[in-house]
């Protein structure tokens, strides 16, 4: 196995703290060995973070970045496959892991007709068809230290069960073919299908888990859920079949709540949306998860909004930080009056010191939930959490 995950003993056991290593022969310099969940990683564009020069991005990732295969097809020919360097170098990733995955799932995509030779991408510059084979190709270059097998993307909740079938059976298909090609040391992360339908969403998850060589797993189609519970109910139809000892990535759980609850399920891996559109909305987020009860009294007391909006002209003269006690280049060096002032005169650096704070604000929730798992006070934290924001997703 590339990658090897193992689960801490804690007080509340039903739940997971784990720690995610690769393996000692993966051929990686200045790259963190472990990191340790449940976490997040950072959704790149064509590589980047959104708004962040590779410097400014190194300082607030949790230690791991998703590229996707689609926004690299937008030119032809492709440029990494023209550039001398791997993926590591051409998009300047010095300390961070890489997963590489094929569709970037906060796009809306119109419906595709893969087979199961070929697999088409809408891109900004068209549709484009890939092969398995070039699929490989792709990250033999870029040499991410996770790949993530191509899976068949479904176009809405409530696609035909016949649809969603050959969606399963399609995955399946491409798993077992990137298991047998040369993928060298890349951990492998296997898709999980079955949009609403439960009993395939079970299905494509005991299939899965009876192969071999696969390091993890990537929830899908989950943001197609048209409720929290429903989702929720994905989530467990697609978790009950799995092995406790390899992870699991859901994308798109659309706030800190369903995080939460997502983690009371079983998921260990998340992504970096719910900052991203706060950014992309001009807000910094603000709430506060409290950690164990004994080492904070804050959210007793009246709770932090959830988030500020900072063209909201109430912070016109106001020079705090984006949020008390915050640690953040922003939250160091400039104020909500400034950051106010850049978003009403249009300046993109307003979206660069909002991204950056609201990463690190993301990360620094994740380990307080990480706090509350060691020290027993999860489901405690969580509820409490839920009473002081009970409107946040
Ligand atoms: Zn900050």
């Amino acid at each position: 196995m590339a990658l090897q995950f193992q689960l801490q003993k804690i007080p509340e056991a039903s739940l997971r703290l784990g720690r995610l290593s690769l393996r000692e022969s993966a051929p990686k310099t200045g790259v963190a060995r472990v990191l340790e969940t449940p976490t997040f990683v950072v959704t790149t564009q064509r590589g980047t973070v959104p708004h962040l020069t590779a410097d400014n991005a190194d300082q607030v990732s949790p230690g791991i970045v998703t590229i996707f295969a689609e926004h690299l097809l937008e030119y032809v020919p492709t440029p990494i496959l023209e550039s001398d360097l791997d993926g590591r170098r051409f998009f300047n990733i010095k300390n961070d892991w890489i997963i590489f995955d094929v569709r970037d799932p906060s796009k809306e995509h119109k419906a595709k007709d893969h087979s199961k030779k070929i697999y088409r991408a809408e891109t900004s510059g068209g549709v484009r068809q890939m092969t398995l084979d070039q699929y490989v190709t792709l990250a033999r270059k870029i040499r991410p230290d996770v790949l993530v097998a191509l899976s068949d993307d479904l176009n809405g909740p409530m696609e035909s069960k016949d649809r969603v079938q050959k969606s399963v059976s399609c995955t399946l298909h491409w798993l077992d073919q990137i298991r047998e090609a040369d993928t060298g040391d890349m951990g492998i992360l296997a898709t999980l299908k079955g949009a609403h339908l439960l009993d395939q969403r079970k299905h494509s998850a005991e299939q899965t888990a009876t192969r071999e060589a696969v390091d993890g797993f990537v929830l899908d189609d989950l943001h197609f859920a048209p409720s929290a519970q429903a989702q929720l109910d994905w989530i467990s139809a697609s978790v009950g079949p799995l092995p406790s000892a390899k992870p699991r990535l859901a994308y798109l759980i659309p706030g800190p709540n369903r995080v939460l609850d997502s983690i009371d399920k079983g998921i260990d891996l998340f992504d970096s949306a719910y900052p991203l559109q706060m950014t992309d909305a001009g807000q910094a987020i603000a709430f506060r998860f409290s950690g164990p009860p004994s080492t904070s009294s804050e959210a007793k007391v009246t709770p932090a909004p959830a988030g500020l909006d900072l063209h909201d002209t109430v912070f016109k003269s106001d020079m705090t930080p984006l949020q008390a006690g915050c640690s953040c280049l922003t939250c160091r060096k400039y104020t909500r009056a400034y950051v106010h002032h850049l978003l009403v005169t249009k300046e993109m650096l307003a979206s660069v010191l909002l991204i950056v704070h609201n990463l690190q604000t993301w990360g620094d929730f994740f380990a307080k939930i990480r706090g509350t798992l060691q020290e027993g006070h999860f489901s405690q934290a969580r509820e409490q959490f839920r009473q002081s924001y009970p409107d946040l997703l």
